[in-house]
C-alpha cells in the first residue's frame, strides 16, 4: 500500500488507525525520493537518516515532507542551489521550518531550486536541471522546481516553497499541483535566504487546497525575528474551507484572457485560453458571479520590467554579504577585493551575474530615480489597480502562463513580448503581498495547466475557500504524475 500519494488527512487517518507507522512512511518517501532523483534531479540532499516522529492528534505529525533548499536548516546542508554556498551548514533553523517541526513534521529532503530563487525554469541550480515528472523533456518552471516535482511525483504530500515573482505558483501549475503563497508576512521569512525582501514570501506546494491550508496554518505566525510578520492566530485556514461560495464575485482581465491580445497566438495558447473560458462557466455553476474587467495595457506591459528593476536591485543589495569570507569557499587573491572577486566570479552562475549588473545599474546614484524610483511608482499603480478590483470582487481569476510546461531547450529564458504579461501577471501578487493560489485546471497535450486566484491582503481564508470549491468541481484534486511514465 502506498501512502505518500494521498492527502494529509488520509495519511493522518491511516497513522491513527495503526495501518501504517511514521517509520514506514519515511521509508516509502525516501525510496521514492531516490527514484525521483535518478529521473528528475529534484533533490540537493536526501535525508536518509530522517527520524520518525510520534503520532499525535496533530494532522502533520509523523508525516514526511520536503524543504526548498533556501530555508536554513540547522546542521543540514542549505545551499540555495548555489555554488557560493555549496558546503554551507547553518547553525539555526528557519522559523517556518521550526513551526512545522513543532507539529511533528518529518523532513526527508532539501529540494533543488533556481540559484537563490532567481529564475523561472528550474535549470540554474548548481546540482543541475530539474526535469518535469510528467514529461522529462520539459521543465518544472522555477524557482521551487524540486519541491513541485517531488510533490507531483507523490514523494510526499507537501513541500515548502518560496515565491518572489511566481516561484511557488508557476512550478505548481507546470506540475499539476496546488501552490499557495499567503499574504506577505503571514509566514515569517526569518531563515529564508533573502532574494528581494519586499517581494519574498514563504508558502507551500501540495496536491489539494485543504492540504495547502493545513500546511500554511502550521507554518504561519508572528515572529520576533521578522518585523514584517504579523499575528494571524485568529485565522484558521483549514477550518474556513466550507465550500460555501454562492454569491461570491470574481473578475478576470480582458486584456490578458482575450485571444485578440495575441496576434501570433499558437494553437496551444488558444487552447489554453479556451480551456480557461470553459472553466469560468463551470465556476459560475457554483453560484459565483464572474465579470470581465479591463486594465490599461500599458500598465500590464510594464509589469515585467518593474519586476526586473525592483527584484534585481533588492537582490544585488541582499547578496552583497556573499563575499566568501563569512559563508562559502574562500576565494584566492593577494587582498580582500581580489579574493572577493575570485569567489563571486567563480561561483555565481551567469544568470545571477546578469541580474547583479542590472541591480547595480538601477541603483547607481545617476540612475536611481529614472529606474528604481519609477519602478516603485508603477508598482504602486499596479497594486492600487488590483486593490480597486478587490473592493468589488473577492478575487481575480486568471490562467497561469501561456500553456503547459515548456521544453528544456535553449529558448527557455526568453520572454515573448506579446505573452509577457500573461506569463508574468502573478508578480502583482508579490508587488501587493496579496494571497494567491494556483490550482490545476486540466491538460493540454497530456500536460497539466492551471488557473490562479489572487485576493486582497488578509483575505486568505476567503480566497482559499473559493479555490476549494472550484477544485471540487474541476476534478483535478490529488493528482500525481504517476512517476511520469
Ligand atoms: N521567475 C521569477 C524570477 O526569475 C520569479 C522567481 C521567484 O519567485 N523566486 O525572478
Amino acid at each position: 500500500m502506498e501512502y505518500m500519494n494521498k492527502s494529509i488527512e488520509e495519511i493522518h487517518e491511516a497513522l491513527k488507525k495503526g495501518k501504517v507507522t511514521s517509520k514506514e512512511l519515511i521509508q516509502e518517501s525516501l525510496k521514492k525520493s531516490h527514484e525521483l532523483q535518478e529521473k528528475c534531479n529534484a533533490f540537493v540532499t536526501i535525508l536518509d537518516d530522517a527520524k520518525e516522529q510520534e503520532v499525535t492528534e496533530d494532522v502533520l505529525s509523523g508525516i514526511p515532507y520536503g524543504i526548498k533548499d533556501n530555508y536554513s536548516t540547522k546542521g543540514i546542508l542549505s545551499t540555495g542551489s548555489s555554488n557560493t554556498l555549496k558546503d554551507y551548514i547553518p547553525f539555526f533553523t528557519a522559523t517556518a521550518i521550526e513551526n512545522l517541526e513543532r507539529h511533528g513534521a518529518v523532513a526527508v529532503g532539501k529540494t533543488v531550486m533556481d540559484e537563490f530563487g532567481m529564475g523561472g525554469t528550474g535549470t540554474t541550480g548548481h546540482t543541475g536541471i530539474v526535469k518535469n515528472p510528467w514529461d522529462t523533456t520539459r521543465m518544472c518552471a522555477g524557482s521551487s522546481a524540486g519541491s513541485a516535482a517531488a510533490v507531483a511525483a507523490g514523494v510526499f504530500p507537501y513541500a515548502t516553497g518560496s515565491d518572489t515573482g511566481d516561484s511557488i505558483r508557476k512550478p505548481a501549475a507546470y506540475c499539476g499541483i496546488v501552490g499557495y503563497k499567503p499574504t506577505y508576512g503571514m509566514i515569517s521569512r526569518y531563515g529564508l535566504f533573502p532574494f528581494a525582501s519586499s517581494l519574498d514570501h514563504c508558502g507551500a506546494l501540495t496536491r489539494n487546497v485543504k492540504d495547502a491550508a493545513i500546511v500554511v496554518d502550521a507554518m504561519k505566525g508572528k515572529d520576533k525575528y521578522d518585523m514584517t510578520s504579523w499575528d494571524s492566530s485568529n485565522i484558521n485556514l483549514a477550518s474556513s474551507l466550507t465550500g460555501e461560495v454562492k454569491g461570491k464575485k470574481l473578475c478576470y482581465i480582458k486584456e490578458l484572457c482575450d485571444i485578440s491580445s495575441y496576434p501570433n497566438a499558437s494553437a496551444t495558447l488558444k487552447e489554453h485560453l479556451e480551456n480557461f473560458v470553459n472553466t469560468l462557466e463551470k465556476v459560475k455553476s457554483l453560484g459565483i458571479e464572474i465579470e470581465e474587467v479591463s486594465v490599461d495595457k500599458t500598465l500590464l506591459n510594464a509589469l515585467a520590467s518593474v519586476y526586473v528593476v525592483i527584484s534585481c536591485a533588492e537582490a544585488t543589495s541582499n547578496m552583497s554579504n556573499l563575499t566568501g569570507f563569512i559563508f562559502g569557499p574562500r576565494g584566492e587573491g593577494e587582498n580582500y577585493i581580489d579574493m572577493m572577486k575570485d569567489y563571486r566570479t567563480k561561483n555565481f552562475s551567469p544568470l545571477i551575474k546578469r541580474r547583479f549588473v542590472i541591480g547595480s545599474y538601477v541603483l547607481q546614484k545617476e540612475n536611481k530615480d529614472r529606474y528604481f524610483h519609477n519602478a516603485q511608482r508603477v508598482r504602486r499603480l499596479l497594486v492600487d489597480t488590483w486593490n480597486q478590483l478587490f473592493e468589488k470582487y473577492d478575487a481575480v481569476i486568471l490562467p497561469v502562463g501561456s500553456g503547459p510546461a515548456k521544453h528544456l531547450d535553449g529558448s527557455i529564458d526568453i520572454l515573448d513580448k506579446d505573452t509577457a504579461p500573461l506569463e508574468e501577471h502573478l508578480q502583482v501578487g508579490n508587488f501587493g503581498g496579496f494571497p494567491s493560489i494556483t490550482i490545476p485546471d486540466g491538460f493540454i497535450d497530456g500536460l497539466p495547466v492551471a488557473l490562479n486566484l489572487t485576493g486582497a491582503c488578509y483575505d486568505d481564508a476567503n480566497v482559499l475557500n473559493i479555490a476549494y470549491a472550484i477544485e471540487n468541481i474541476l476534478g483535478y484534486k490529488n493528482q500525481t504524475s504517476k512517476g511520469g511514465e
